[in-house]
């Protein structure tokens, strides 16, 4: 059994005090997540078994809470944070109650002492507001705690930050950058899904932490024994299984490019979600046509000469040799950011799409759901669906309309025009005094705008749904698996190959997935090394800590718990419907030939709602069937 450590801190009186676990019901943070998030509606953040190792992509920090956003239990990671944490010398931290002023929580270990909590109280507006555009908001608290705090502590520590969007959203991200040589290395990482920065701020007073101390050898600290491992079962060394399990997100020799952002679009063929997804209903011929001339002509070509010709690779703030952080300067390229942000908004710019990334940055938002929330916002505008003094927009009206149409789009002035536009609606979703407030998520303010009298303004938000507010702007890949109706949505917990496979069989292997997932993040797994990971983390984890514990039950049984909670709600808009039909629809016309394939599109020719909804419960009986009570024996999964 491994003897673990949780610190739980209590921030309305300032206690805390040193848990110790002997149990294997928890072995990673996701159990131990799971556990307080029931008991105390603690927001919870640790690392795996492994962290501090000398294992590639072993040193994430999970994050755990109820999300704001989602409303049930959710799962947030950030590269490279758990390293510094391993110094605590404690495996978890629980933060309960709320801190009545905005604090900054210093966590520190001196040599061979217990970890000292330090609640600081800090003037967090005068400090949001510091460095100007793109520099202010999260980055101006990152430098604060860096200027203030990191001296205190004897290794560099990594610090926690949250921007305005935690204060006046329910899609604040929790960002750090790592220290390297003394100074903030410029890569920002972020635990952005689910709203974690928004539960840190509202539910619990704390805007920053910083934490770490002298170092700690780590418990599986031999390369040679981890080395065994590898050799057994792949006859090759780690570092060389692990180079050739991450090319993708370092460099692709075949595509000429690396990183999400570079191999996606290279490989994205017919699959375009641009001009919040009027794409979906164009011609395959015109998508084709569109990523043709602006995504290869022009986006992914100035990426693949500004960063990828220069190797400008950099990693989380662990040595990692996949160095999946493509930079230009401070701009930091991942794919979902720079698609929701980028032609899902309208731009094809590098430029562009830098400056309305940079900005929802700073405000410390999820890339991804402010994605979906702009795109959406733009696309009522344009349609005249939506006027600019309904929502409170201020300026030129000739400047308040994006460019939404890809005919006689110019690439770099009409890109610029809808980032300009794109700030503009930052600043207005930040606006505590606006009517209606995002303070209460996407689908209400949908439902304020008024969607029963005009379904437009519903129809035009693609979410998935969970409850009767949660909402979770789909990863984007135009695939049925991103919106399925699991338990945590918006990462991928979920199958999201292009595949086409009957949806009872695709929730069975939705909820297969889920379980795999759940193994990577509760052991704190980078999943970019999932190719290994996943097959040898398990028996890591038994072997080396001698638990007489079935990994993969183990996580089977935690999936099933977080299933129970499961209120996915049916899609609400006609958008979320249309993106399933054209789906079909799509690989038809590729040539899938399966008979099921052609039935539903039948059914959807029939009666496009009930046809829906038929094929959301069927995806749902295939998760409960793995993830319910009582799981029906497997018969026909035909991946
Ligand atoms: S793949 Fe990227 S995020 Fe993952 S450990 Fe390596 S550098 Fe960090």
């Amino acid at each position: 059994m491994r003897l673990q450590r949780a610190l739980h801190i209590n921030l309305d009186s300032g206690y805390y005090r040193i848990e110790r676990i002997e149990t294997n019901d928890i072995l990673g943070p996701v159990d131990f997540g799971f556990r307080e998030a029931g008991r105390n509606n603690a927001l919870c953040f640790g690392g795996g078994a492994f962290m501090g190792s000398a294992i590639p992509g072993s040193n994430r920090l999970i994050f755990t809470g109820f999300s704001p956003c989602w409303g049930g239990f959710y799962v947030s990671t950030m590269g490279g944070a758990a390293l510094a944490f391993d110094n605590l010398g404690v495996d978890y931290v629980a933060l309960e109650g709320r801190a009545r002023t905005p604090t900054v929580l210093r966590l520190l270990r001196s040599e061979s002492e217990e970890v000292r909590v330090d609640l600081i109280t800090v003037p967090l507006a005068e400090i949001w507001a510091q460095g100007g555009e793109g520099h202010n908001g999260f980055y101006a608290l990152m430098r604060y705690q860096f200027e203030r705090f990191a001296k205190d502590f004897p290794q560099p520590p990594r610090i926690l930050a949250v921007g305005q969007a935690a204060l006046h959203t329910d899609i604040g991200a929790i960002g750090s950058i790592p220290i390297e040589r003394e100074r903030l290395s410029g890569v920002d990482t972020w635990a952005g899904r689910g709203g974690l920065g928004s539960k840190l701020l509202q539910q619990h007073g704390v805007c920053g932490i910083v934490y770490g101390g002298s170092e700690l050898v780590a418990d599986f600290d031999d390369r040679r024994v981890v080395n065994e491992y590898f050799e057994k079962r792949y006859h090759m060394r780690l570092s060389l299984r692990d180079r050739d399990a991450t090319t993708k997100y370092r460099y692709d020799e075949k595509l000429k490019t690396g990183g999400t952002f570079g191999v996606n679009y290279a490989k994205m063929g017919d699959k375009l979600l641009a001009f919040n997804y009027r794409s979906v209903h164009w011609p395959k011929a015109k998508r084709e046509e569109v990523l043709k001339r602006l995504v290869h002509g022009h986006y992914l070509k100035q990426f693949n000469e500004e960063t990828i010709d220069t190797r400008s690779f950099r990693h989380c703030g662990e040595p990692c040799p996949a160095v999946c952080k493509k930079m230009r300067e401070e701009y930091k390229k991942d794919y979902e950011p720079y698609q929701t942000m980028g032609p899902l908004c309208g731009i094809f710019d590098q430029r562009a799409a830098e400056r309305l990334c940079r900005a929802a940055d700073a405000a410390g938002f999820d890339g991804i759901q402010i994605g979906g929330v702009l795109s959406w916002l733009m696309d009522l505008l344009d349609t005249g669906k939506l006027t600019p003094e309904r929502l409170g927009l201020k300026g030129e009206a000739s400047q308040l309309k994006p460019r939404f149409d890809p005919d006689g789009f110019d690439v770099v002035q009409d890109s610029a025009r809808n980032a300009e536009l794109g700030v503009k609606l930052l600043e207005r979703v930040l606006d505590p005094n606006a009517q209606p407030t995002f303070l209460v998520g996407a689908r209400e303010v949908a439902k304020k705008l008024g969607h029963f009298e005009d379904p437009a303004f519903i129809d035009r938000l693609i979410a998935n749904g969970f409850g009767s507010r949660g909402w979770m702007v789909p990863n984007q890949y135009w695939v049925p698996g991103m919106l399925s109706p699991m338990p945590v949505m918006g990462k991928y917990y979920e199958y999201y190959g292009d595949d086409f496979l009957p949806p009872r069989d695709l929730g069975r292997i939705n909820a297969e997935r889920m379980v795999q997932e759940l193994i990577l993040d509760n052991l704190g797994f980078c999943r970019f090394h999932r190719e290994w990971a996943e097959e040898l983390g398990g028996q890591l984890v038994a072997e080396h800590f001698q638990l007489d514990t079935d990994v993969r039950a183990h996580h089977l049984n935690l999936a099933k718990r977080i299933n129970s909670r499961n209120a996915s709600a049916f899609w609400e808009g006609e958008g979320m419907v249309e993106l399933l039909q054209t789906y079909l629809l799509r690989k038809r016309e590729s040539g899938e030939k399966r008979p099921e394939l052609g039935a539903w599109l039948d059914r959807f020719e029939a009666g496009r709602w009930d046809a829906a909804r038929d094929f959301w419960y069927e995806i749902r009986k295939g998760v409960d069937e793995l993830l319910g009570d009582r799981p029906a024996p497997r018969t026909t999964v035909s991946d």
